[in-house]
């Protein structure tokens, strides 16, 4: 007889996870946010505590608006080259103590460039810290590059095509980011076909702060994934629509319960995307601005849906299978989560 393993926040931290949907800025810890103030000597509050809150959402922050505003306070930090090679590197070292097997992070390169740096500059020294902490820490990591829903159109092309030019460099995808309540995915569209151009796959936020019509916006343009989509709840033809295109949805349940994309748990679609047939994935979004981390997330599911070992382990290789990686290295992936079949089901 099969006897299934306690479902607790150790076995699941333990258990071999994939993160798709990560911000870099939104995600690091503060010791490493104290390690990149000393390289300019800005100042950070003493306490962790004061820290925390200045840099992570309480859960009635109001809006995505206000929810980025905790970004600001990061940013400020991540113009150097050496402060961004910190930020990499810590990327990689929480991903690891937080059990996951593959990470996809994201940053957008133009927000570090406020003191000088190119494009090119930011992202070089993001990619050295990535690279960095996973030789150290011995898991994949591979980012995507962000573009700003708010910014000049012409700043996001020069920045799909400059990402390009690190393909090889653990580059693997491109993504519109920011405020999508005021600039809908329709207004991003010959940015995102310039960013096609360069044969990198695109996943877009879509469907988080905006409504239906951005995510259906978005697959028309050719997006692999959707980050977050929730605002597809209760549209039958959109969900359906990204089931028959092939398109992921990368969920981030915290943040959205935070930034009031969802309103509560009870209308958080789990359920009925699931039901629906769709592709599901589950993020942190952002572990520092939301303070979560990938294990709390799926613990938070297990407490509102009653989440099982076996939907676990099928919304893992369903972001296996939507990972911005080659066949060998998905099958690589796999057989770590299958081996994990063992030791969740003892
Ligand atoms: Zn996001």
């Amino acid at each position: 007889m099969t006897q299934v393993n306690p479902f607790t926040e150790d076995a699941v931290r333990r258990y071999p996870k994939v993160e798709l949907h990560c911000h870099l800025d939104g995600s690091i810890s503060l010791p490493a946010l104290r390690k990149m103030a000393a390289v300019t000597g800005a100042e950070l509050p003493a306490s962790d505590a004061a820290l925390r809150k200045l840099v992570s959402a309480p859960i009635d922050t109001v809006s995505l608006i206000d929810y980025l505003k905790r970004f600001q306070i990061v940013t400020d930090l991540m113009q150097t080259p050496e402060q961004l090679r910190i930020a990499g590197y810590n990327m990689v070292q929480t991903a690891a103590a937080d059990g996951l097997i593959y990470l996809e992070t994201r940053f957008a390169p133009a927000i570090f460039t406020e003191k000088g740096l190119s494009i090119r500059e930011a992202i070089a020294a993001t990619l050295d810290g990535l690279h960095a902490g996973s030789q150290e820490f011995g898991i994949p990591v591979n980012a995507i590059i962000c573009a700003m829903r708010d910014r000049p159109l012409d700043e996001c092309i020069t920045v799909f095509q400059t990402a390009a030019e690190f393909k090889d460099q653990g580059v693997v995808g491109l993504d519109f980011a920011g405020d999508e309540y005021h600039h809908p995915t329709l207004d991003l569209a010959d940015a995102v076909r310039a960013g096609q151009a360069t044969g990198l796959p695109f996943t877009i936020h879509a469907g988080e702060a905006g409504p239906v019509d951005n995510v259906v916006v978005a697959l028309t343009l050719g997006a692999k994934r959707i980050g977050h989509g929730v605002h597809m709840s209760g549209f039958p033809a959109a969900i359906a629509q990204t089931k028959e295109a092939g398109a992921t949805i990368e969920i981030c349940p915290t943040s959205n319960i935070q930034t009031k994309a969802v309103q509560s748990w009870d209308d958080f679609p789990l359920a009925e995307f699931l039901s629906a047939g769709l592709k599901v994935t589950v993020n942190t979004d952002d572990r520092t601005v939301s303070n979560v981390t990938l294990t709390d997330e799926f613990i938070t599911l297990r407490k509102h849906f009653g989440l099982d070992w076996s939907l676990l382990e099928r919304l893992t290789l369903n972001a296996i299978d939507a990972a911005f990686i080659d066949d060998d290295q998905k099958e690589t992936l796999r057989a770590k989560v299958l081996a994990a079949r063992n030791t969740s089901r003892v």
